[in-house]
C-alpha cells in the first residue's frame, strides 16, 4: 500500500518495536476462537448460527489481540522511555478494562534521546554527545553554550554569532534545505 506509506510510517515505526512474542500471543485468541466454534459445531448444539459464530470469533480475536499488542507496546516501549518495564507490563496486564494500558500513556516519560552517531542515552539540552563528542546542537563559538539556528547573537554571553555559528550536524534536523537563490 505505498499510498498509504506516507501517512502511516510513524505507525508502522511504533509497530516495530513490539516484540515478536507479542504478536506471537495476538494469534492465540483466534485459534481460540476457530477451536470453540468448531467444538460448538461438533457438539451438534451450537449456541448460535455459524455466521454470527465466526463474527463473534472475529470480533472476540480482534479485540484480544489488541489487547495483548497494546500490551506488547507498553512492554517495549517503557525501556526506551527509562521506565520500569516488569512494573508497567503488569499493571497492563493486571488492571482491568484496560486502564493500565490508558494509565501508561498518560503517565509516560518523554522518550530518552541517544546520540546519532554512537547511540549513548542523551539529556536535553547537551551541546555534545558525552561519550563520543558528536556535536548535537549548534554552539556560541565563544561560550561554547547551546544556540539555536538562525539565531544572531549568543543568548547567553551576546556574542556575534553571524557567520561563525556552528551548523548542525544533524542531518534530521533540516533534511530539506531549499537553495533560496
Ligand atoms: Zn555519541
Ligand atoms: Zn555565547
Amino acid at each position: 500500500m505505498p499510498v498509504k506509506a506516507e501517512t502511516s510510517t510513524h505507525f508502522i515505526d511504533e509497530l516495530h518495536i513490539i516484540s515478536p512474542w507479542a504478536f506471537f500471543l495476538a494469534i492465540l485468541p483466534y485459534i481460540a476462537a476457530i477451536a470453540a466454534i468448531v467444538f460448538a459445531s461438533l457438539s451438534g448444539k451450537p449456541p448460535m448460527s455459524l455466521p454470527a459464530m465466526v463474527a463473534v470469533g472475529i470480533l472476540g480475536g480482534t479485540v484480544l489481540a489488541c489487547y495483548i499488542l497494546l500490551i506488547g507496546y507498553v512492554n517495549s516501549d517503557a525501556g526506551r522511555r527509562g521506565m520500569s518495564r516488569l512494573a508497567w507490563t503488569l499493571l497492563a496486564i493486571l488492571i482491568p478494562n484496560a486502564l493500565g494500558i490508558v494509565l501508561y500513556f498518560v503517565l509516560r516519560k518523554p522518550r530518552i534521546a541517544t546520540c546519532p552517531q554512537c547511540c549513548a542515552p542523551l539529556e536535553p539540552g547537551f551541546g555534545f554527545c558525552p561519550r563520543c563528542r558528536y556535536r548535537l546542537n549548534p554552539t556560541c563559538p565563544k561560550c561554547q553554550r547551546s544556540v539555536h539556528t538562525g539565531d544572531k547573537f549568543c543568548p547567553y554571553c551576546g556574542g556575534d554569532l553571524g557567520a561563525g555559528v556552528n551548523e548542525v550536524v544533524d542531518s534530521a534536523a533540516s533534511p530539506a534545505k531549499s537553495s533560496g537563490s
